[in-house]
């Protein structure tokens, strides 16, 4: 049976880039070409979201990567989703490893910010993944599961959410996760929404794969059944990205 969620490919361009090479990408985005059954959203540095999001095909998301829990107020150096939308943008990525490892985001501060940015009308990748000490003393499912069982109590809107499973280990090292590793823990997640929210969040919510996904993978990772599309950081920087979103022909 064929996948009937719609393939989705995330870029998340991190702390890279400038107006010049913004410029870059939104060329070889407008040359594609790019499949249309495939949702393609960029997360930009949020100084460059009104430039991109002007610049960049309407058809093609753009994304913050990351807010605040709060409309407005005295939190110097954080933007909120408000702002974001003001800006013309929809989405943001919240819980990217890097958020949660390098700045020390919790659980519950990652989960507020995702119940704010949803009620503020944004539509949401919220990131999950275990680290490889984790993954090597078989605690995957029980890190991605209370993972994502801290988002639940913020989750009013299911489907404005895509959840992107990227395992610590994958991000940036040039290691990427088997379609067979990544389609078992998918397919757990899936199960696991399942089990604790509904069968229609289940079958409907997409679950993308992060961590050092390239041309040469894709295809085959995009075969799998629990695998909706991908969250791409290095590879979403040059125009070999095209060949990721249209992985799934
Ligand atoms: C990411 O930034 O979410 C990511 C998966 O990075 P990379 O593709 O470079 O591993």
């Amino acid at each position: 049976m064929s996948n009937p969620r719609k393939f989705f490919v995330g870029g998340n361009w991190k702390m890279n880039g400038d107006k010049a090479a913004i410029d870059g990408i939104i060329e070889f985005m407008k040359k594609g070409p790019l499949n249309p059954n495939t949702e393609v959203v960029v997360g930009c540095p949020q100084c460059y979201l009104m430039y991109t999001r002007q610049n960049m095909p309407e058809e093609i998301g753009v994304a913050a990567q990351n807010c605040y829990k709060a409309a407005k107020g005295a939190f110097t150096g954080e933007i909120s989703p408000a702002m974001i939308k003001d800006c013309g943008c929809h989405w943001v990525i919240l819980g990217h490893s890097e958020r949660r490892n390098v700045f020390g985001e919790p659980d519950q501060l990652i989960s507020e910010k995702v119940g704010h940015a949803l009620e503020a009308g944004l539509k949401v990748i919220p990131c999950i993944g275990e680290k490889l000490e984790e993954r090597e003393s078989n605690r995957t499912e029980e890190v991605v599961f209370a993972q994502l069982k801290a988002l639940l109590p913020n989750i009013s809107d299911w489907s404005r959410v895509v959840i992107a499973y990227e395992p610590v280990w994958a991000i940036g090292t040039g290691k990427t996760a088997t379609p067979e590793q990544a389609q078992d823990v998918h397919a757990k997640l899936r199960h696991w929404l399942r089990e604790n929210v509904n069968a229609e969040v289940a079958d409907s919510c997409r679950i993308i794969y992060g961590g050092s996904v390239t041309p040469a993978n894709c295809a085959e990772l995009a075969k799998m059944g629990d695998i909706d599309g991908f969250l791409v950081g290095g590879a979403s920087l040059k125009p070999d990205f095209v060949n990721i979103i249209n992985a799934r022909g």
